[in-house]
């Protein structure tokens, strides 16, 4: 089998999103998989959508294209607010999108109206993490012009925190959304079917008891995918956390002495490379050189396989500490992956996908 490639258990991940969409059910909110990550994967779909979850959400147009292209029938929604340069892309391939600007909106109705068919909306509200979202002084008057609009759908309102400065969900902002989706639905005298509270970072403040008050919908795609939640990387009880790991393959392996020689300057990727946290005791270490970097994974989001420590990576090349281990010319090693190390693997033309079905 080629390497670096990822390999993808199906059952883990079927099991995963069995799990949420079972606990969340209980609390009456629904999960849109979100699968960005893995740049709208037909075969992680597909099984997610057998493990029952109802939607697919994308933050790229063309991945929602690509996956109507492929057969997935269930509703699209964008979570990235749609480009005005793409909103007739939107329209017809997108059930829904998130939005937060008014123009948007308005070229977004009549584009629907010349498309002939009606185009759901979910409002984003900026409730702190300061990335997007209307601010909660301007929902009404927003609300207002999207009931106004031919051809749109007004769904409900949204947030997402933890994405831009780590601001975590819990009871003040919960209910801060609870209150705007309220105080909406009574100003306009109608329902809103989704509250959206947010994304895998909602987790933690859910497990610990919070109230969801209004919140029935989730847009997952971490805790899904890696079986974690972002705020403090720890994993969800009950789910895998391996469902995706990365191999990778040595192409040298030699004892060399600790610390580099000669007049150090700067490196291509300096954050990437802290060589001076190798141990001075060291006399020397075996190291490992594996055929992998920045172009294809995230360095810092690698978890290294028992015992062995990453020394540094550059374009190509990951430096390996081997702690001990025999490690030859041709050694595949396995590596865990956080959520930006995921990404970045699946948006290298050099890693391969393969798909593992598990006897289980
Ligand atoms: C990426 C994203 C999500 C999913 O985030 P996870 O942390 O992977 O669960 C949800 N909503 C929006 C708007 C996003 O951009």
């Amino acid at each position: 089998m080629s390497a670096p490639r990822l390999e993808i258990h199906l059952e883990r991940l079927q099991h995963n999103a069995r799990i949420l969409v079972e606990r969340f059910g209980q609390q009456g909110i629904a999960v849109t998989g979100v699968s960005k990550a893995t740049l709208g994967d037909a075969d992680i779909v597909r099984t997610w959508v057998a493990a029952g979850i109802g939607s697919i959400g994308e933050s790229r147009i063309e991945t929602i294209e690509a996956l109507a292209a492929s057969g997935v029938a269930v509703p699209m929604l964008l979570i990235r607010a749609p480009l005005l340069s793409q909103v007739e892309r939107v329209v017809a391939h997108a059930a829904i999108s998130c939005n937060s600007e008014p123009v948007v909106l308005e070229a977004l109705a009549r584009t629907a109206a010349r498309q002939g068919v009606r185009h759901g909306v979910l409002l984003m509200v900026e409730l702190g993490d300061l990335r997007e979202g209307i601010l909660a002084t301007e929902l009404e008057a927003v609300a207002q012009l999207t009931l106004a609009l031919p051809n749109l759908e007004l769904m409900g309102i949204g947030t997402n925190l933890g994405c831009q400065h780590g601001v975590a969900p819990d009871a003040r902002n919960m209910a801060e959304l609870s209150r705007l989706a309220t105080a909406l639905e009574r100003r306009f005298s109608l329902h809103l079917p989704w509250c959206s509270g947010g994304n895998s970072a909602n987790l933690p403040w859910l497990a610990g008891g919070g109230d969801p008050g209004r919140i029935n919908h989730l847009r997952l795609g971490e805790a899904l995918l890696l079986g974690r939640e972002p705020l403090g990387g720890t994993a969800i009880p009950g789910l895998h956390t391996d469902a995706i790991t990365l191999v990778a393959e040595v192409i040298e392996a030699k004892t060399k002495p600790s610390q580099p020689w000669g007049q150090r300057c700067r490196t291509s990727f300096p954050t990437a490379t802290p060589l001076d946290q190798v141990p001075r005791a060291h006399a020397g270490e075996r190291r490992a050189l594996v055929a992998i970097g920045e172009q294809d994974v995230d360095p810092a989001g690698l978890g290294s396989p028992e015992g062995m420590t990453i020394r540094g990576a550059s374009s190509d090349h990951l430096v390996i500490g081997c702690g001990g281990m025999p490690l030859q010319v041709g050694d595949e090693l396995r590596f865990s992956l956080s959520y930006s190390a995921l990404l970045r693997a699946m948006t290298s033309p050099f890693v391969s996908r393969c798909l593992i079905h598990d006897r289980s």
